[in-house]
């Protein structure tokens, strides 16, 4: 569903992605974990097209969106890029809700411009996605009414309006205070038991624990190990691993 293949992506000669494997196949949950600064937000970023990569390949549900020439990236046509990225939402650590939006347009504005659907059975979903997320009551009031963690149900609810195939997390409670993380962690829990194919980058080792099927390691631009969460959090081989793991506890 998702590959990506030998990603590489450097910042005026910094080399924050170094070639970077990794899948993702229907279904799967996966964990990316690994110390600040190893590249887990570019990776992200880089399969979200937020970003452009310097060589290697992504597959998005079978459309390659860039592949490698002569040691050089080359996407396809953009348009057909952004119908392959639009394949994969995004919920980031800052929420990035539109703030002068209520809570029902934030979620109802990618549906109605981007897939040009109609209002009434946009505002019909959202309204499904907030009562899901526990905040149907929360419709017409604005992102700074709300606590960091409704804000950031609220962003999963608009990830949601689009229907990806992947959802996509990047540390979705790292800007929460620690009795807010709770209540979005059981959203993000009550979506894999809907058996949503997902993506998420963390430091919430417990929840990682929990959520995946698989973990992705990351260090210094590269994927230092992949595998179960018992594998990789439980025992770990890599000594790299066993001091990021040491640290966080
Ligand atoms: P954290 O856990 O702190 O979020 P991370 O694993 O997400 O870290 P990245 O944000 O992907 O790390 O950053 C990887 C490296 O790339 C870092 O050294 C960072 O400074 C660098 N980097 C990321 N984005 C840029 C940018 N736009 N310009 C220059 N350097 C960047
Ligand atoms: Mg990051």
């Amino acid at each position: 569903m998702l590959e990506a293949k030998n990603v590489k992506k450097s910042f005026d000669g910094f080399r924050a992605l170094k070639g970077i494997d990794f899948s993702v196949e229907k279904g799967d949950r996966v964990a990316v974990i690994g110390p600040s600064g190893s590249g887990k937000s570019t990776f992200l970023r880089c399969l979200n097209y937020l970003e452009k990569v310097d060589g290697g390949e992504i597959i998005i549900d079978g459309t390659r969106i860039v592949s490698e020439e002569k040691g050089k990236a080359v996407y396809i046509k953009e348009e057909e890029v952004r119908r392959a990225t639009a394949k994969l939402g995004m919920v980031f650590q800052n929420f990035n809700l539109f703030p002068h939006l209520s809570v029902l347009e934030n979620i109802t504005i990618a549906p109605r411009c981007v897939l040009k659907r109609e209002k009434a059975e946009c505002e019909e979903q959202a309204r499904e996605l907030l009562n899901k997320v526990g905040l149907l009551s929360k419709a017409e009031s604005y992102p700074g009414e709300l606590s960091g963690g409704q804000q950031q149900r609220v962003a999963i609810a608009r990830s949601l309006a689009m229907n990806p195939q992947i959802l996509c997390f990047d540390e979705p409670t790292s800007a929460l205070d620690p009795e807010l993380t709770g209540e979005v962690l059981k959203v993000i829990k009550s979506l894999a038991e809907e058996d949503m194919t997902m993506v998420i980058v963390t430091h919430e080792m417990g929840f990682a624990r929990e959520v995946a099927g698989k973990v992705v390691f990351m260090d210094d631009g590269e994927v230092v190990a992949t595998g179960t969460p018992e594998e990789i959090l439980l025992h770990p081989k890599e000594e790299r691993i066993q001091a990021f793991l040491n640290k966080m506890l």
